[in-house]
């Protein structure tokens, strides 16, 4: 199987949803669909991709913000009831992946939501701990899922002097290392961006409101400043739309992604396709 990645969304936090969806994305596995995230608008971009929710290998957790993780508890419970009204309960747990510190502030943020459940017997206490299932990985350290290899990096979104959120980016890549490609979930701007990652794709957080002084998202004008051969690399995300009269091709840039794209790990765009409603 191709190294591929398809977007549900690439909108951001406050993304319209006739627009676009949140920037949450899928690595296809040879065990099934690997989510980046899981926002609010997740399950209706799977759904309308025909990926069904039982089918979810993992998720992969950057961070938590509400367009990352709010579309888990829902995705949670479906699994476990069934997905829809004339569909049985299913009984599946739902995998969740990413380092211990943010594992367990997952956990704290949904506990609330899913502790009291119903289970086969009747109403039961600890929802979260039986219908979440987490897996524990360290940053810089990699792990396998269906013949792909992924390593969460800790990446800087919301952090200045010793404020410093714990948030991801995502390597990904098959075999040796040949094909290989970084998403950087949400992430302020590293000049060293092209270094770091120096090969593949690099799929990156975009930000086109005006610019102003904080430390979340990288501003288009930020991008612009890095070399020719790391923007020919760049596919950009979490942009929701590219306002008029901006091109990010002529920019130098490999592409805007948008909902539902799919690309291969050099970042040329293999399918493109609107959502089918129907
Ligand atoms: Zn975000
Ligand atoms: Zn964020």
């Amino acid at each position: 199987m191709a190294l591929e990645i398809t977007f549900l969304g690439t909108g951001s936090a406050f993304t319209d949803y006739r627009l676009n969806y949140h920037n949450n994305a899928v690595v296809h596995t040879d065990a099934g669909p690997v989510l980046i995230d899981c926002g609010p608008t997740a399950l209706q971009s799977l759904r309308e991709l025909g990926i069904g929710l039982q089918q979810v290998r993992q998720i992969l957790v950057t961070h938590l913000h509400g367009d990352h993780i709010g579309g888990i508890e829902q995705l949670a419970w479906q699994r476990f009831y069934g997905d829809g009204d004339d569909d049985g309960p299913n009984w599946n747990r739902t995998p969740v992946c990413s380092t211990e510190r943010v594992l367990t502030d997952l956990r704290t943020s949904l506990w609330a939501c899913m502790d009291e459940w119903t289970d086969r017997d009747g109403c039961s206490r600890d929802g979260y701990d039986h219908i979440v299932e987490p897996t524990i990985v360290a940053q810089d350290t990699a792990f396998e899922i269906g013949g792909v290899c992924f390593e969460l990096n800790w990446t800087p979104h919301v952090a200045v002097d010793d404020i410093i959120k714990p948030a991801f980016g995502v390597k990904v890549w098959r075999g040796e290392g040949d094909e290989v490609f970084y998403f950087t979930s949400d992430t302020t701007f590293r000049s060293d961006i092209g270094a770091l990652y120096p090969r593949g794709a690099i799929f990156h957080d975009c930000n086109f409101a005006p610019a102003h002084g904080g430390s979340v998202h990288t501003h288009y004008s930020e991008l612009l400043t890095l070399p020719d051969e790391v923007r020919a690399r760049i596919v950009l995300m979490h942009h929701t739309v590219v306002p008029e009269g901006v091109d990010p091709l002529a920019d130098g840039f490999r592409a805007a992604a948008a909902r539902h794209d799919r690309f291969d790990w050099t970042g040329t765009r293999v399918e493109s396709r609107m959502p089918n409603l129907s």
